[in-house]
């Protein structure tokens, strides 16, 4: 991979920067600034070398379609930020015309275009023939086949911006952890959190798990898990993984009818959940167990909330957080739901790193490359 440092001359040049500026909005409004925040140094690096800067990204969820927010949001930073209301075509590439050296343009949600998603070799050409450059900043994507991820990289000369490269080298040294190294997989669906527990469980001292995906561990014990969330799929390798002695299943959790609270909360065994019952958080005594390890630790590894945080089941999530920001370990910590639970309970200056990337993230931990770094290869 090539650093946009290699980048010799970039006066005057327009480079197309793909970006992660997929925040959550609400009522119209960005709610978290994080990702917006993280686009920043390349954005600012070409700025100050008189490059004319394409912004291009993708917004998804529900009900948002346009990057608006983002745009308004990002102009306190960037005060001649221009925005275009389409991604292609005539009207874009008369904006790109118009922009002066140092400045920066925002083309609207990729994803309006159905070329993006399936990598459509025609889409990917018009993208590409906006600028002479293409920069790759967005890692959160790089798990994904799309036009702005391994499409555009074939027609220009490509290059990782800071952020992708921050990330590779993060979780590059979070495969070589330092020892005692503990991993806390939690959040939910165990076939997603498979081949990285497997990997995970090869070079870390500990691995726990929590949240809903403990639930499934928890019922191949052998333990009623009442009205818990459970996978169907996949109790074979749980048996598996539990033959292991580094993996750590929590022996207390919190329970309560599932649509409930955590004032209805109630603490107990694994063994002791009732049939109307769900297992909504880890419970305090597992939580002890785990800061305990977190103490000693030199590299905590951490990924999925630890319980249903959007319920108010936030108290193993939060002490454990509050327990690696008090630590000297080496802290990474990703994922799409963790950084929700992280930011809403404002402890995002606590860790050595947060990851960009959810998916991407889990990916390239489990698989050590991606698509999209691997069509940043030089050719
Ligand atoms: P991430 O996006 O950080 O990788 P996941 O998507 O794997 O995390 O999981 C996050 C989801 O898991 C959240 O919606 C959270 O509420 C849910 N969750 C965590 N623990 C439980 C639980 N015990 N029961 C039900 N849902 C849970
Ligand atoms: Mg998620």
């Amino acid at each position: 991979m090539r650093s946009i440092r290699a980048i010799k001359v970039l006066d005057s040049i327009p480079v197309l920067l793909r970006t992660s500026l997929n925040a959550p909005v609400k009522d119209g409004k960005v709610t978290q600034a994080f990702r917006l925040k993280s686009a920043l140094p390349t954005i600012n690096y070409l700025r100050e070398r008189h490059a004319r800067v394409i912004l291009i990204s993708h917004v998804s969820g529900a009900g948002v379609e346009t990057l608006r927010p983002m745009y308004e949001a990002m102009k306190v930073w960037i005060p001649d930020l221009q925005f275009c209301e389409v991604a292609t075509g005539p009207q874009a590439r008369e904006a790109v015309r118009a922009l002066p050296p140092g400045g920066v343009l925002m083309l609207e949600n990729l994803r309006r275009n159905p070329g993006e998603e399936t990598n459509d070799p025609a889409f990917a050409k018009e993208l590409a023939s906006l600028g002479d450059v293409f920069v790759q900043d967005s890692f959160d994507v790089c798990h994904r086949t799309h036009a702005s991820v391994v499409g555009v990289p074939a027609f220009l000369p490509s290059y990782a911006g800071f952020t992708l490269e921050r990330e590779v080298t993060e979780l590059h040294t979070a495969m070589k952890p330092k020892h005692p190294a503990l991993a806390i997989i939690a959040g939910a669906k165990f076939s997603t959190k498979e081949p990285l527990l497997k990997i995970l469980l090869k070079s870390y001292d500990h691995v726990a798990v929590g949240g809903a995906l403990a639930n499934d561990f928890i019922h191949v014990q052998g333990h009623a898990t009442g009205a818990s969330l459970v996978s169907k799929e996949g109790q074979e390798s749980v048996r598996a993984l539990l033959k292991n002695r580094r993996l750590i299943v929590p022996h207390d959790v919190v329970v309560a009818p599932p649509k409930s609270t955590r004032a209805a909360g109630r603490q107990t065994v694994v063994s002791d959940i009732g049939p109307h019952e769900a297992a909504l958080d880890i419970g305090p005594d597992s939580v002890a167990k785990l800061c305990e390890l977190i103490r000693k630790a030199k590299t905590v590894l951490w990924n999925g909330p630890l319980g249903l945080y959007e319920q108010g089941f936030t108290d193993a999530t939060l002490a454990l957080a509050r327990a690696i920001a008090a630590s000297k370990a080496r802290s990474i910590v990703g994922g799409g739901d963790t950084i929700a639970a992280i930011e809403s309970l404002e402890l995002s200056e606590q860790f050595s790193f947060i990851s960009t990337g959810g998916g991407a993230m889990l990916d390239y931990l489990a698989d050590g490359s991606l698509p999209g770094l691997d069509a940043l290869q030089v050719r």
